[in-house]
């Protein structure tokens, strides 16, 4: 008897899909464009040019796994707009990941550049994988044939990688020597976010939310909220959301709740962001849930993220994923200062509610600026082999970010906007700005 084949075409038909408008981040990035675009009434020609990117390449990345068999993954490198310079941006390892949700994140990126203004352009990379259920050496090879796929349009002075969801300083150094090997010279300026030994920058694995950190502090002053007498809720507990709790908490905030993709926590009396790191690390099911002194949020995780998102605090971070404050649950949002560690948590319309409620958002395009700029540093200090220290690079992040969360709260004021299209118009402005110079060719 023949066995029965598998219908492999269909099954992987489905890989490549994009998910419906209400849930897609690419159609919430454009939404944001048009809105920013009708506010300062951006010439249509430049809207157009914006409202698609430059270039987007999907790959094939075959990996022969541990048991012999071979899987084939499907990879994505989207480049949305490189006027002001190289295009830049992170890569996503994550079962969710679409062709749509990258170019949302590479459109995001061309916007955080140009409000913090360092000389970059935008970009997102991402692979639909689950990278837990992968080994050490699968990833390995998952990830050097992600970055040959990709070697062709990226390099120093093209398009420069960099950490998101799921990956870090390992996978980068990978890339880093993959691409090396392909050129046949050591190339750290290749990818940001390496460990210190091959060209890493101090400071960049805390770079994201100290530069949040930094936001804050002067968010929290036109606010007139005490430090010291304010409470804090963070979503996600990874890179972003671990330092953004580790730092709230070192400004005198007592985190109240901290959640990750498996359960939330809460304790009214304050949260040490490292015993729960501590905890997190040493758990079975590496969660944060069960911590001692602490309350589940609730059984399920689902549920225990949204209960997090609705508590009575006075700072919210949302720092896992996109689409978590919708028109659904943005009524109910507590909060009066949220600051934006994830890409695109807020839908356009919980935005329109949350400003109508007086809440002070700090956008993502602004908050989580701070590891883009790190990365910038980095890739300078590559540039030129020389090595920063730790507070030269804490200073400069802080006046990049201090400067830029002004400039968007300056422009706020002036044209009655709410931050997320101020962040939005400083930005295309000077992208457009850079465009025009520059010309259409031919
Ligand atoms: P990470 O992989 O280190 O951590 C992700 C965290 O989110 C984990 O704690 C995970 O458990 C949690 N999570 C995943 N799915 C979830 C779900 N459905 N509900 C609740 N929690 C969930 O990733 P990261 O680097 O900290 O990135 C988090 C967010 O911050 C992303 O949106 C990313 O794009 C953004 N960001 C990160 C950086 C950076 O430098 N790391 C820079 C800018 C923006």
């Amino acid at each position: 008897m023949t066995e029965k084949r598998v219908p492999i075409g269909e099954a992987y038909a489905v890989l490549g899909t994009t998910p419906p408008p209400e849930v897609n981040p690419w159609y919430n990035a454009l939404r944001q464009l048009d809105k920013a675009a009708e506010a300062m009434n951006l010439d249509s020609s430049y809207h157009k040019i914006l409202a698609t990117p430059k270039r987007v390449l999907e790959v094939q990345i075959p990996v022969r796994m541990d048991d012999g068999s071979i899987e084939v993954f499907l990879g994505w490198r989207v480049q949305h707009n490189d006027a002001r310079g190289p295009c830049k941006g992170g890569i996503r390892y994550h079962p969710g990941v679409h062709r749509d949700e990258v170019k949302a994140l590479a459109m995001w990126m061309t916007w955080k550049t140009a409000v913090v203004d360092i000389p970059y352009g935008g970009a997102k990379g991402g692979i639909k994988v689950d990278p837990h259920a992968l080994s050490q050496g699968e990833l390995e090879r998952l990830t050097r044939r992600y970055a040959f796929m990709i070697s062709p349009i990226i390099g120093v002075n093209r398009d420069i990688p960099a950490p998101d969801v799921y990956t870090g300083p390992r996978e980068m150094a990978w890339i880093m020597d993959t691409y090396s090997q392909i050129v046949g010279y050591p190339e750290p300026g290749v990818v940001t976010g390496k460990p210190l030994e091959v060209g890493g920058s101090e400071g960049r694995n805390e770079a994201t939310a100290r530069g949040l950190q930094y936001t804050v502090e002067e968010a929290i002053r036109v606010l007139n909220i005490d430090p010291k007498r304010a409470t804090a809720a963070v979503q996600g507990y990874g890179n972003a959301g671990y330092f953004a709790a580790k730092f709230m908490h070192e400004l005198g905030m007592k985190v109240v709740a901290v959640s990750d993709s498996k359960g939330g926590i809460y304790n009214p009396d304050g949260l040490d962001p490292d015993a729960v790191l501590a905890h997190k690390q040493k758990s079975d099911d590496k969660s944060v849930r069960d911590f001692p002194g602490a309350t589940n949020l609730d059984k399920d995780a689902k549920a225990a993220n949204a209960k997090l998102l609705e508590l009575d605090v006075d700072v919210l971070i949302p720092a896992a994923i996109e689409n978590v404050i919708t028109k659904d649950n943005a009524d109910r949002i507590k909060a009066k200062l949220i600051a934006e560690a994830a890409n695109g948590p807020t839908t356009p319309e919980a935005d329109d509610i949350l400003h109508e409620k007086g809440v002070l958002m700090i956008p993502d395009i602004l908050a989580n600026a701070g590891g883009v700029t790190v990365s910038y540093f980095e890739w300078v200090q590559a540039r030129y082999r020389e090595w920063w220290d730790l507070e030269t690079v804490r200073n400069k992040l802080r006046a990049k970010m201090t400067r830029a969360f002004r400039d968007v709260y300056s422009l706020h004021e002036e044209k009655k906007i709410d931050m997320r299209t101020a962040a939005l118009w400083l930005a295309i402005d000077r992208v457009v700005s850079a465009m025009k110079w520059r010309g259409i060719w031919p």
